[in-house]
């Protein structure tokens, strides 16, 4: 572990410092079949533009493009071919191997050839300062939109449409799937201004609705796309990031990691690996307890284990376990300091590391949703759950795992809250957590809790602790991916900021504090009318 520490503070110096995240060609990062192959082309193809109007007639200008989608470009003449391609969609069931390529345009250059990323196309709509955007299908062969993330630098003006004084542009991102759109004018898209360094809500206009393009595959209700467009005012040669949510990368991880890698945490904390991802990513694992106390009363602490990151979109989940281990590590407070003397944390940070590098939302490289893999997983398809579960299984030989979380981002609902497990002739157990975290933080949303294990969700790593090891607070933890609702003032929404997710992590840890042993849960059951 140590030497890849060192391996990686070299990668560092290579990394870009406005967001960290690597290029996706890096050799450490990627396995030499691959390394190459993440490749986004920039392509400013100069086509006969005439009138969109007459969209039959006239070819596209396509400004931005995926060189994946080789045959989609060449016959991409008017909307109706873009509408086919919208439908048909290529099936993505390997990493692509992929040409290399120049930056081609002088006027506006888009880019998501980083970790991430997952730009495929962009059509320029002439004379609007306007574009349409397409996102491309997972890799491992899975369709799923609703994850982006990608950049944008203009140049120079763009052409003399009405709106060129104001430096106003408008996306559309019009391959977006599902129908419960959090984003609106409470709740803009998030983008990063380079200029300054800084992440913000800039972004105005913002709607999100159903394009009428039709596919029956989509699983929401009118099965057809959704557009999400949003305007922002820019400056030229500055770059400009967007994103469903704030992104969080494996390199972020890593560097995070890094810094607590030092003197003053080394009494607390202990790293690892869980093991390699399929595509050979190292999955880093973390130790946190006292690791001053005599090695018989180590022996006696009880395990909770903490995993996150399972899907690769659900960004929101890093910063709050971010915020978790913050708490857990800090050598002041008196709570973390009981916490570590009482308990042996486990925790998994990313386990999804190939779905986050290559931009996926939901699956990893083989296609699979590893967070329906916990029943049977393999070595091939889902190595990385087999090795979380060989070490549950190591660790019930030496002592008990109190508490399972496992820390995810929910698309369509507002604020966080919790699916628990209920336990067998003790009414209300899970929920006692539940009530502590409702008290001490108030964007934890107790109507959106789920106090048992649907049929869909039996093979989620939150069932499977509860009903193949016994682990009664066995919780998965949703936290919005974009806003938190008033508590006072109905419909009133604000955005999440990166500091709120923390908090929730740092928050998290005081609710676990108030039940660090069952005595506590019963008391509380005893004293509370909990219905
Ligand atoms: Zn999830």
């Amino acid at each position: 572990m140590q030497t890849k520490f060192n391996e990686y503070k070299k990668l560092v110096l290579n990394t870009s410092n406005e967001i960290p995240f690597t290029r996706i060609k890096n050799t450490i990062l990627c396995t030499d079949a691959i390394k190459t192959n993440k490749k986004n082309i920039l392509k400013y193809q100069n086509i006969n533009q005439n009138n969109l109007d007459n969209s039959n007639s006239n070819k596209l200008k396509v400004v931005f493009h995926d060189k994946t989608f080789k045959e989609d470009y060449e016959y991409i003449n008017s909307y109706n071919d873009l509408l086919k391609i919208i439908i048909l969609e290529k099936n993505l069931s390997f990493i692509p191997k992929r040409e290399k390529s120049f930056i081609n345009s002088d006027k506006i250059i888009f880019d998501s050839d980083f970790e991430n990323g997952n730009l495929r196309m962009v059509i320029e709509l002439e004379e609007l300062n306007e574009y349409d955007l397409l996102i491309r299908p997972e890799y491992g062969g899975m369709k799923t939109y609703q994850w982006f993330f990608f950049s944008v630098i203009i140049n120079k003006p763009l052409n003399n449409g009405i709106y060129d004084n104001e430096n106003v542009l408008k996306f559309n991102l019009i391959n977006m799937e599902k129908d419960k759109s959090q984003f609106n004018s409470q709740c803009p898209v998030v983008m990063y201004d380079c200029s300054i360094n800084k992440w913000s809500r800039n972004t105005f206009n913002v709607f999100c609705y159903n394009n009428g393009i039709k596919n029956e595959k989509l699983k929401n209700e009118y099965q057809s796309y959704f557009t999400l467009t949003f305007s922002f005012k820019y400056q030229y040669n500055t770059k400009y990031y967007f994103a469903y949510c704030y992104p969080y990368t494996y390199t972020q991880l890593r560097l995070y990691l890094n810094t607590l890698n030092s003197d003053i945490y080394k009494n607390y904390i202990k790293f690892g690996s869980i093991g390699f991802s399929c595509n050979d990513n190292n999955i880093p694992y973390i130790i946190i307890t006292n690791f001053l106390s005599e090695s018989n009363e180590i022996s006696k602490r009880k395990c909770i284990l903490l995993t996150s990151r399972i899907h690769p979109g659900e960004t929101s989940s890093s910063y709050v376990i971010q915020g978790v281990i913050n708490f857990l590590i800090n050598p002041n407070n008196s709570i973390s300091k009981s916490l570590r003397n009482k308990f042996i944390f486990k925790i998994v940070p990313m386990i999804n590391v190939d779905g986050v590098i290559f931009g996926n939302y939901r699956y990893n490289l083989k296609g699979r949703d590893l967070n329906r893999m916990w029943v049977d997983p393999d070595n091939k398809f889902s190595k990385c759950v087999l090795n979380i579960k060989k070490l549950i299984r190591k660790t019930l030989k030496n002592r008990d795992i109190y508490f399972y979380c496992d820390f995810h981002g929910h698309s369509s609902k507002s604020n966080f809250f919790l699916y628990g497990c209920q336990k067998e002739n003790v009414q209300n157990y899970e929920k006692v957590f539940m009530r502590h975290y409702q008290r001490i933080n108030n964007n934890f949303d107790i109507n959106n809790c789920i106090n048992k294990i649907n049929q869909s969700k039996i093979k989620t790593g939150r069932a499977i602790l509860k009903n193949e090891f016994g682990i009664d607070l066995s919780y998965c933890l949703e936290t919005s991916m974009t806003s938190y609702t008033s508590p006072i003032i109905s419909k009133k929404y604000f955005p999440f900021s990166i500091e709120r997710y923390k908090k929730i992590g740092n928050d998290f840890c005081l609710s676990l504090n108030n039940i660090i042993d069952e005595s506590k849960i019963y008391s509380y059951l005893n004293e509370n009318d909990i219905i």
